[in-house]
């Protein structure tokens, strides 16, 4: 009895008693940011505990499902809105687990997931967007970047993969392409999963040290991590460049999985609570519908 007089008490649900603070401003990127004022084993915004934060997690889900499925139905009635979640992170920050708990549970219609890997001869030979700009999510779909064009002045940078001017061209380029799609309908959420390198040492060293695990660790993962500085440093200047009103960054502390997990999809539910989502109306007469429905409801067969 006592659980469905904790859901709302005076008008506060549980998810509001979960979250404290808005967890998106606070973990949105603002001016003067500086990557090391973060704390990767921060819980931000919540003082719940790992159990909590899971449960919170599968409740909010339900919302999250509706919301897409509202989304979804709306592009058939010509809406042109959509989400894109960008997902940069070091490795064994934890991108592939947070990508089957936060949306693993939303239909599989209307998720557009694309892993992002070293670019190929054929996408080398083109400029870096080429390969990005057919997996912007159609309309009414939430696409999911697992890496993305911030590779090209993340990695590419770190290894020099292209002259100091190409990487200097590409931060505007970035940010023409982001405005001319949120132009279009698309809200993009640009999410650093931001880990300790000790978190990652344990993460690594788990993988080793587990056969089942060890399909997942690869020797350049320790030889990426070995370039840590750089690519905070790199991580820290595509922040500073692309930060942007209609693109911002947050800067998500991962070093705790169920948190990170939690606070994406708490950051991606405020997006799609901006777009004032509901069910679109019929575009044909429902009565009418309704009568020729059922004047076929005596037909048989075989
Ligand atoms: P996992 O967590 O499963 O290891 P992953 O994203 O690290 O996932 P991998 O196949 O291990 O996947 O690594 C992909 C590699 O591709 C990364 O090292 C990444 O830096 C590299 N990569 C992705 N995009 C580019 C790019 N544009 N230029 C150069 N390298 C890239
Ligand atoms: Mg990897």
């Amino acid at each position: 009895m006592t659980h469905a007089l904790e859901q709302e008490i005076g008008g506060r649900t549980s998810t509001d008693r979960f979250w404290q603070h808005d967890v998106a401003d606070l973990l949105r990127v603002g001016p003067g940011f500086d990557l090391r004022d973060i704390d990767p084993s921060a819980t931000l915004g919540t003082a719940g505990t790992k159990g909590e934060g899971q449960s919170e997690l599968d409740r909010a889900t339900q919302h999250m499902r509706e919301l897409q499925e509202q989304l979804y139905a709306l592009s058939w009635t010509g809406s042109r809105d959509r989400v894109l979640v960008v997902l940069q992170a070091m490795d064994a920050a934890g991108k592939g687990g947070l990508v089957n708990h936060v949306f693993g549970g939303l239909e599989p219609y209307g998720l557009e997931l694309t892993a992002f890997k070293a670019p190929t001869a054929q996408e080398r030979a083109h400029d870096f967007l080429w390969r990005v700009e057919p997996h912007v999510p159609a309309p009414g779909s939430i696409g999911l970047f697992d890496r993305s064009h911030y590779e090209d002045v993340l990695v590419q940078r770190v290894h020099q993969l292209a002259p100091p001017e190409e990487i200097e061209r590409r931060y505007g380029a970035i940010n023409d392409f982001e405005h001319r799609i949120t132009d279009d309908g698309v809200r993009i959420v640009k999410i650093m999963l931001h880990i300790s390198p000790d978190e990652q040492y344990r993460r690594l060293a788990a993988r080793l040290d587990t056969p089942h695990k060890l399909w997942k660790y690869s020797p350049s993962d320790t030889s990426e991590r070995s370039r840590w500085s750089d690519y905070m440093e790199a991580f820290q200047i595509a922040i500073d460049r692309t930060n942007t009103p209609h693109a911002p960054w947050h800067v998500v502390p991962a070093n705790e999985k169920w948190y990170a997990r939690v606070a994406v999809q708490r950051i991606v539910l405020m997006e799609l609570e901006k777009l004032n989502l509901h069910w679109p109306a019929a575009e044909y007469d429902v009565s009418e519908e309704i009568s020729r429905l059922n004047a076929t409801r005596e037909l048989r067969w075989p």
